[in-house]
């Protein structure tokens, strides 16, 4: 159900401020969604410092690099919390494996949004069940389809709760100053030139100065790299399941 629209938005834009507002008005009906990248952990930083028990759930697609899940164990021990961890259904993956194989998300855009449907999309709904708020890294700086975001706004997709993006504004070099000034763990493939870290086979290392999500999805057109975690829209999520096509070779190279 959509959430009455009385909530008083703060008036700020600093990232450390919009977090003491979320975890102070929404706790502990607000998490952070957490996918171990630069953005999250310092996310994580600002939260624990308002409050050591502050929520922050992360999705197992079951296609991660090992490097996110060595990095989502050194911040579960650094800040000493307890990470919600949700799993995508057992039978929709078994039944998109058996029938369509290992990389039916190379095949079209509609099998990638089935695939990320199944995998983000469905287990981030559920981590949002029970939520009035939630807490996520996008930044404006990121790809062309992240430019409109608000630091505070309704989430349309996701039944009206509060989306809270404090680090809307922030530029990757006020980022990694951020990691390195408090000395926090990350994920170590940003040593290797990712700029965007998501799953492991959708995932690759972008040029120098190229926008930081040109490394996801890179066989698609820009305009379409959302995972459908975060579209503004309920519509632009995939929800028909793409068929196979015949013939087709399940190759990630
Ligand atoms: S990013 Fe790739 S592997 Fe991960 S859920 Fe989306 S399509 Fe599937």
């Amino acid at each position: 159900m959509e959430q009455k629209r009385s909530i008083q938005f703060p008036a700020t834009d600093k990232a450390e401020e919009l977090v003491r507002w979320g975890l102070e008005a929404f706790h502990p009906q607000v998490a952070l969604a957490c996918s171990f990248s630069l953005e999250d952990v310092a996310l994580i930083d600002m939260a624990v410092q308002v409050r050591p028990d502050a929520r922050v759930f992360a999705i197992d697609t079951g296609r991660l690099n090992e490097e996110t899940y060595r990095c989502a164990d050194e911040a579960r021990k650094h800040f000493k919390i307890a990470v919600e961890w949700h799993f995508p259904k057992r039978e929709d993956v078994e039944r998109l494996e058996r029938e369509k194989g290992l990389y039916s998300f190379r095949e079209s855009l509609e099998a990638r949004q089935e695939c990320c449907r199944i995998r983000k999309v469905e287990p981030l709904a559920r981590a949002l069940q029970g939520l009035k708020a939630w807490i996520t890294g996008l930044r404006q700086e990121q790809s062309i389809t992240r430019g409109a975001l608000k630091a505070v706004d309704y989430d349309q997709v996701h039944g009206g709760i509060i989306k809270i993006n404090p680090l809307v504004l922030w530029k990757s070099e006020q980022l990694w100053d951020y990691i390195r000034r408090r000395k926090l763990p990350y994920n170590r493939l940003y040593d290797r030139s990712y700029a965007s870290i998501g799953c492991e086979p959708c995932t690759r290392a972008v040029a120098p100065g190229a926008e930081a999500r040109s490394g996801r999805w890179w066989w698609e057109s820009p305009e379409h790299k959302e995972c459908g975690l975060h579209v503004r829209e309920p519509e632009k999520i995939a929800t028909k399941p793409a068929r196979a096509r015949p013939g087709m070779h399940n190759s990630h190279k």
